[in-house]
């Protein structure tokens, strides 16, 4: 089995205003050009403005996030303006949120602006009713209510993305999510099944993705992996859905830690000895030779991913060909720096 990449763009949904769209408070906007000119290379956008949609209009007075006390939960606030804390949206916001979850269904990852009491998707200022700030523990309340409906999907900040190793681990969060609801929910777009091929049962297919992204996992969190390969043997014990559930959830978790060069390391090196019975004894030293540079840090990611496709071929192993690991993606889109 191996999971295609997609022929056309992901839906993504995005923080209006980081499009350039002038639908801030102040009239402005907050433009982002990794976003419109780097990441919509592989991105179909779905840009949302939940204070516009409420009808606060444009220009108009801002609103922050108020609580009690510090401590509270995050979503023990309420979302009043800054100027009249009668002013209290709390309730609209919410219900656009709600509103827009079927429009989001499809849409595979989420671009969220940073610091705004809708969009924020961390750290944001809560303030108490007499106007002095008094943490930085919110969420913005459209952006706590995708999260409440979405529990898996990638979500990252605008500004957090001009980060090259955090926009490469948005860009894998994004592609495995997506690559699910192709391979295993059967969605419209993986080509992987030829009209001789019979698609396998959903069971299946979810442990052919656990094992198409094995080493890819391990190269984000190996205990993580070993727990969800336990899962996996215990599935039985589960009803589909509920596997189904708990094995998206755990590899989105795995995904979300970004990867150490110590565990892509130890992934290469698995990647490696299937390959090793092909290569002769040069070839092999060579290899190794990479990968243990690349440990060190003088050689990058890339140059062994290229050699270790080269070999590739070589091996008849379906488990190797299979591994997402070795794809061409992201980085091959020229929209990554591994290092
Ligand atoms: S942060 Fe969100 S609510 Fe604020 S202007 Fe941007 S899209 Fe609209």
């Amino acid at each position: 089995m191996r999971i295609t990449p997609r022929q056309s763009k992901i839906p993504v949904g995005i923080s209006q205003c980081a499009m350039g769209d002038p639908v801030r408070y102040n009239g402005g906007h907050k433009h982002s050009k990794v976003c419109t000119q780097l990441l919509s290379q592989c991105f179909e956008y779905v840009p949302l403005c939940p204070e516009v949609a409420i009808g606060l209009g444009i220009p108009r007075k801002p609103i922050h996030l108020l609580v009690d006390k510090a401590g509270e939960p995050v979503d023990a606030v309420r979302v009043v303006g800054v100027e009249d804390a009668s002013v209290d949206v709390t309730a609209p916001l919410r219900d656009y949120a709600d509103s827009v979850v079927p429009q989001l269904e499809r849409v595979r990852g989420y671009i969220l602006m940073q610091n705004s009491p809708s969009c924020g998707l961390r750290g944001v200022r809560r303030y108490l009713d007499n106007g002095h700030g008094i943490d930085s523990e919110g969420v913005g309340l459209f952006a706590l209510r995708l999260r409440h409906h979405f529990p898996h999907l990638p979500m990252e900040e605008v500004g957090r993305l001009n980060n090259s190793e955090l926009r490469e681990n948005f860009l894998t969060r994004v592609f495995a999510y997506d690559a699910w609801f192709r391979y295993v929910e059967g969605e419209e777009g993986n080509v992987i099944w030829s009209e001789s091929e019979r698609m396998p049962s959903r069971i299946a297919r979810i442990i052919d993705f656990y094992t198409a992204y094995k080493y890819l996992l391990l190269a984000h969190n190996q205990e993580a992996t070993r727990e969800l390969g336990r899962v996996l043997a215990d599935s039985k014990s589960m009803s589909e859905d509920a596997l189904a559930l708990a094995v998206r959830g755990r590899i989105m978790q795995i995904l979300s830690r970004p990867a150490s060069r110590k565990d892509r390391t130890n992934a290469l090196m698995h990647s490696q000895g299937h390959l090793k019975a092909f290569l002769d004894r040069r070839e092999k030293a060579e290899l190794q030779q990479l990968i243990e540079e690349y440990r060190l840090g003088r050689k990058p990611l890339s140059a062994v991913l290229t050699l270790l496709r080269h070999y590739l071929p070589r091996s008849p192993n379906g488990f190797i060909h299979s591994q997402v690991l070795l794809a061409a993606e992201p980085a091959e889109l020229g929209l990554c720096d591994f290092h």
